[in-house]
């Protein structure tokens, strides 16, 4: 595996990781496994051809990293009872955003 995409899959789950630790110490486990949900957004390569492609942005190409998606994601984060989701979904297609930058440079 490239070293950009190793770097990727690492970020997804130290982020969420360190928030988890950082906000919810006391609720580690939990708080960490709510926000490796995030990782069901991904599922949304699956209607894509090629399902994975090293070079392509998922930002605004897959359905569920479009900037509507991305919106509801932040409206998630703001009640308590969805806030970590929400965290979590947003850390994501933050994390892919950097994945972007660094496939162009
Ligand atoms: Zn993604």
């Amino acid at each position: 595996m490239e070293p950009r995409a190793t770097l990727h899959l690492l970020l997804h789950v130290a982020v969420p990781a360190l928030l988890a630790w950082g906000l919810y110490r006391e609720r580690f486990w939990r708080a960490f496994a709510l926000m490796q949900l995030a990782w069901l957004i991904d599922l949304d390569h699956l209607l894509a051809d090629p399902v994975y492609a090293p070079g392509r942005c998922s930002i605004g190409f897959h359905p569920l990293h479009t900037a509507p998606a991305i919106g509801v994601y932040a409206l998630l984060a703001l009640p308590r009872r969805t806030r970590i989701v929400g965290i979590g979904l947003l850390v994501h297609v933050a994390l892919d955003a950097l994945d972007c930058l660094l496939m162009r440079t």
